[in-house]
Parts: structure tokens; C-alpha cells; sequence
């Protein structure tokens, strides 16, 4: 990260944590952003003694803090662990802990209190000691004074791996992510055939037990299609107290199918509490049920942030910045810091193509001009190129139709594995001439670096909007009674985040150079193009419209 901004966060980043502030980040893409974030935030906590707690999409990203980490504490001093929840760890997939073998191995004669741990050597560890990974984890987190984990740990469980809240700061990275994940964390579906089985697995419990149940089992039935507020919140607390006891006297009786089952349910009916607590919440009808949602993910922040001593999120993107700090539950006593980027602006091109539309309805029509404006682009200077593309299918599209000659194709696949994926930027990393076809909002668009001569150019087709689901439908009648916009919020805002992302893999140091080139008409509509931040022009983003792309890249290319 350039120097300056260094020196601030520097500054900032103490200032405000002694005040106990909550700090929203907009830093450019580039390397080093999350060690200039986490170096300052770290040496505050150690010298007050409170814990850090890092959390992020992306496995890749985790290996990169525990790399920086290593680099922190070279000595391995203090206490550093990879999180991981049950799901992943457990090795017997049972539903109890108590009743699981290693739950009762003796403690390992480990030393708690120094060493870095990441998740494969805390499966080693336990392998090495024949006891649980998942429950060894706790074990260092006591004494840990450093986590790193995805953001559902802290999302959804964060009583269960966060000890002392108000002793923990929580950092996240990539924070625009957040309020989709909360949505996606908190929601639930209930279906005709569960209440169906449901029924049929209580009719093994007394008649008394089984008359009065399977009434709350009917009025909460009628709750969830009405959708009524006061109805749902109290049904559900009584049919939760109702199953807790069924699943109290199903392990009692050593019924572990049953038990499971019911607490299967009840994880459920417990998300839907909580969706009704953080209300207005969505719901759409479902083959065969429904479906329910949190919509208003400020009040599931506000609630979140004051658990903690601070929350400090950081992205690359956060426009517009309002909409942003209400969404995350910030308030008017905390901090949003907008960074400047400081790479030199000549190392960089960044231009608008709006001739052609990419409209669903005219791809077919334009695939080839578009097509064509690629080779154009790509032929100006052999290089690396990723052109992005907001489906599948229009990835396929461009597949059959882009003939390029001098160039070697990459195409990403809707499933990739990780090694898949390294060969991918192997190969970027040692040839030139490759142009990649990508996903926007793909595993190639975010938490990936390109650094030095590895990418040439960013080619982004279209805006990528969220796919029209009735979901996406109740978000943006709900965005229109809050901003007056619905449509800006549910699709344009997530659709240009997805755009940026994937622009900022071009410079990510202040020797890198490249191209950026947005193609599509709504990229110079007002409603698109004002969502552009600051750095990447000088003083308008309507200064990236280009008549004559060919020439302004040309004169780019030719000043190095
Ligand atoms: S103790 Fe570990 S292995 Fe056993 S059920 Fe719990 S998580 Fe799974």
C-alpha cells in the first residue's frame, strides 16, 4: 500500500480504537492493504491486552493474513489460530459432542500458550494426539491472541468462538460482502413435506405431548404463510420450547435419529427468530413452502457491532458510502476513512466503450462486435489479458463465437478446484499471450493478485446485475420504501461492485500497468457510472467515455 496512506493508518487506526470507534476503510485495490490494516490494529490490542479477530470469504485470503502473521511474530509467540466450525472438522459427523469418543480423549500434552496454528496443522495435531480437531481449536483460542476465519463463524456463531466481545476487535475484509452474507446466513425455508415428517416423528411421543404439539405444529404453519409478525414470533418461541423438550427425552431415550432431527428443526426455527428480531424481514413462496429472509441488515449490524470493543471493516468498494455505513450498522459516532490511490494515475487506462449494448435480450446480436473489440484491444500489446463476463451463459457465448488467433484461451469452468485454478495463474505467471475468460464476481474477479507484468488488461463486459429471483424482487420494493430507489440498491449497487472488483486486479503495486475497459451502454448512465470511485479519474467519471478506445490505448501503451 502506497506510503502515505500507510502513515495514516498509522495515525487513524490507534486514534480511533482508543475511542472505541467502529471503522469503515475504503483503501484502492493493491497489495499490502491488509497488512497496513491489521499492523496497527494489532499493536494497539497487544499493548491493551484485547484479541484480534480477522475475518474474510475467502480460504486464500486466511493463508495470506497467517503469511503476514508469520511475518508479525516471527518467533511464534503468541497464540494464532486458523478457525474452522464443526461441519468441517468433526470426524464422526455425530451430533453430540458429549457422546463422541474423542470428545473424551485425554488432553494432548500441547503447549497452549505460544505457536501459529493453521487448520491442517491443527488436524495434525489432533491426528499426532487422537482427539478432535474442532474441539482442540477452542482449546488455543482461550489463549489465542489472534484468529482468522470466514465471516459465518462470526456471523452466525459468535458466541461460540468469540469468549470476551467487548475484549475483541473484530476486522473485516472485503466488507461490501457482509450484507449479502448476513442475508444468505439468515434465511430458511420450511416445506409442506417437512411439517409432514415432522408430525410423523412426534406421533412417537405420549398423546398428551403429541395432541398439543401437533396443534402448535398447525398454527405455526398457518404463521408462516400469513406471514403475520406477532403470530410467527410467538408460535415460534413456543414450538421451540415444545422441541427442545421432544429432544430432550429423544437422547434420554437414546433415539439419536430423532434427536437429530428435531434439532435440525429447531436450528431453523432459531434463524427464523432471529430474522423476525431484525425485521422488516422477506419471504417468498417456495415449491412446496416458503421461504424467509432478513432484509434490513442494518439492524442485524447495529445489534452485532456494540457486542464488541470495535468492528474495523475494509474493501476496495464501498459506494455509495451512505448506503454502506447504514447497511453495516454504523452510526454517526464512528469513522469512515476514504484512501486515495497513490499508484501513479499514467499506469493506468481505464476507458468506457458504451457503443454496444450487453442487454440480456441483445447478446446474441452483439457477441460478435463485442468479440471484435477484444481482439482489437488485445492486439495493440501482446500481453495477459481477463476479459470478465457476467454469466455463464454469456461466457459460453463468447466461447463459441471468439476466434482468436496469437493468443492461447483460458476458459473458467462453473466448478474449479483449487489446483485447477493455480495452473490457471501458473500459466499467466510464466507466459504471455493468454486471454482469459472469467466470471465477474468469480474466484478469478476477487482476492485473487496479479501482480507485476502477470496482467496486461481487464476487459469487463457489462454490468454484472444480480439475477432477477423473486428474492432479489422483495429486496428492491424494500430498497424503494428506504431509499426511494429500489432498483439502484437490489441490482445496479452489487452489479458495479462485482465491475470494480474485478477492475482493481490491474494495479496492485505502483510498478504495475494496465488497461481497464468497461463495454456496455448503461456504464455511461448516470445511475452506473456515478458509482466509478474517485481514483480511477481525475476529476469526472464521465472523462472515461472514449470515442477512439483504439488511439487513447495506443498512446497509453506507447509510453512504455
Ligand atoms: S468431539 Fe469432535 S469428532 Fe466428536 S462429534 Fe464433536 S466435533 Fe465431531
Amino acid at each position: 500500500i502506497p506510503r502515505n496512506n500507510q502513515v495514516k493508518l498509522l495515525q487513524y487506526i490507534p486514534a480511533f480504537l482508543e475511542e472505541k470507534k467502529n471503522i469503515l476503510i475504503e483503501a484502492p485495490s493493491g497489495t499490502g492493504k491488509t497488512a497496513a490494516i491489521l499492523f496497527p490494529v494489532l499493536k494497539f490490542a497487544l499493548t491493551r491486552g484485547l484479541k484480534v479477530f480477522y475475518f474474510t470469504a475467502k480460504n486464500t485470503q486466511q493463508a495470506e493474513v497467517l503469511k503476514f502473521m508469520k511475518e508479525f511474530d516471527k518467533e511464534e509467540k503468541i497464540v494464532t489460530v486458523q478457525i474452522q466450525g464443526k461441519e468441517k472438522l468433526c470426524e464422526t459427523n455425530q451430533q453430540n459432542c458429549e457422546d463422541c469418543i474423542y470428545a473424551h480423549t485425554p488432553s494432548p500434552e500441547l503447549d497452549l500458550h505460544e505457536g501459529h496454528f493453521s487448520i491442517d496443522k491443527l488436524v495434525d495435531l489432533a491426528h499426532r494426539y487422537k482427539t478432535c480437531p474442532y474441539l482442540l481449536q477452542f482449546k488455543y483460542l482461550t489463549n489465542a491472541f489472534f484468529a482468522v476465519g470466514d465471516y459465518n463463524y462470526i456471523l452466525k456463531d459468535s458466541i461460540v468462538f468469540v469468549e470476551s466481545p467487548k475484549k475483541s476487535i473484530i476486522v473485516f475484509d472485503e466488507v461490501h460482502n457482509l450484507p449479502d452474507r448476513v442475508r444468505e446466513l439468515y434465511s430458511v425455508e420450511f416445506s409442506e413435506e417437512e411439517f409432514y415428517q415432522l408430525e410423523k416423528f412426534i406421533s412417537f411421543y405420549p398423546y398428551v405431548f403429541l395432541s398439543q404439539t401437533e396443534n402448535l405444529i398447525e398454527t405455526f404453519k398457518e404463521g408462516i404463510y400469513s406471514g403475520e409478525e406477532i403470530k410467527l414470533k410467538n408460535i415460534t418461541k413456543k414450538l421451540l420450547y415444545k422441541f427442545f423438550r421432544a429432544y430432550e427425552i429423544a437422547i434420554s431415550k437414546q433415539m439419536g435419529f430423532l434427536a437429530a432431527k428435531l434439532q435440525e428443526f429447531m436450528g431453523k426455527l432459531n434463524t427464523l427468530k432471529h430474522i423476525i428480531k431484525y425485521g422488516p424481514y422477506g419471504m417468498v413462496e417456495k415449491k412446496g413452502g416458503m421461504k424467509y429472509f432478513i432484509l434490513d441488515t442494518e439492524k442485524f449490524f447495529k445489534d452485532f457491532n456494540k457486542r464488541f470493543y470495535s468492528v474495523i471493516g475494509f474493501s476496495s468498494t464501498l459506494r455509495p458510502p451512505y448506503y454502506y455505513l447504514e447497511m453495516l450498522g454504523f452510526s454517526s459516532k464512528d469513522e469512515f476513512v476514504i484512501l486515495q490511490d497513490e499508484f501513479p494515475r499514467e499506469n493506468r487506462k481505464v476507458v468506457i466503450i458504451p457503443k454496444v449494448s450487453t442487454l440480456l435480450r441483445d447478446r446474441e446480436k452483439t457477441v460478435d462486435k463485442i468479440s471484435s473489440i477484444i481482439k482489437q484491444l488485445i492486439s495493440i500489446k501482446k500481453g495477459n489479458y481477463i476479459v470478465f463476463i457476467p454469466s455463464l451463459d454469456y461466457l459460453d457465448l463468447f466461447k463459441k463465437r471468439l476466434k482468436i488467433f496469437g493468443y492461447t484461451l483460458l476458459v473458467q469452468n462453473a466448478i474449479m478446484s483449487h489446483s485447477e485454478r493455480k495452473k490457471f495463474i501458473h500459466k499467466l505467471k510464466n507466459s504471455t499471450g493468454n486471454l482469459v475468460l472469467a466470471l465477474s464476481g468469480g474466484i478469478f474477479s476477487e482476492g485473487v493478485d496479479y501482480p507485476g507484468e502477470i496482467l496486461d488488461g481487464v476487459i469487463i463486459i457489462s454490468p454484472s446485475l444480480p439475477q432477477v429471483t423473486e428474492e432479489r424482487e422483495v429486496l428492491r420494493r424494500f430498497y424503494e420504501e428506504k431509499y426511494g430507489d429500489g432498483f439502484k440498491y437490489a441490482y445496479i449497487v452489487p452489479g458495479m461492485i462485482r465491475v470494480l472488483q474485478a477492475a482493481g486486479r490491474v494495479i496492485r503495486s505502483s510498478d504495475d500497468r494496465g488497461i481497464v475497459v468497461l463495454i456496455g451502454k448503461r456504464f455511461a448512465y448516470k445511475e452506473y457510472i456515478d458509482l466509478i470511485p474517485q481514483h480511477f479519474y481525475t476529476e469526472s467519471p464521465y472523462e472515461l467515455i472514449s470515442g477512439d478506445y483504439l488511439t487513447e490505448i495506443k498512446k497509453f501503451w506507447s509510453l512504455f
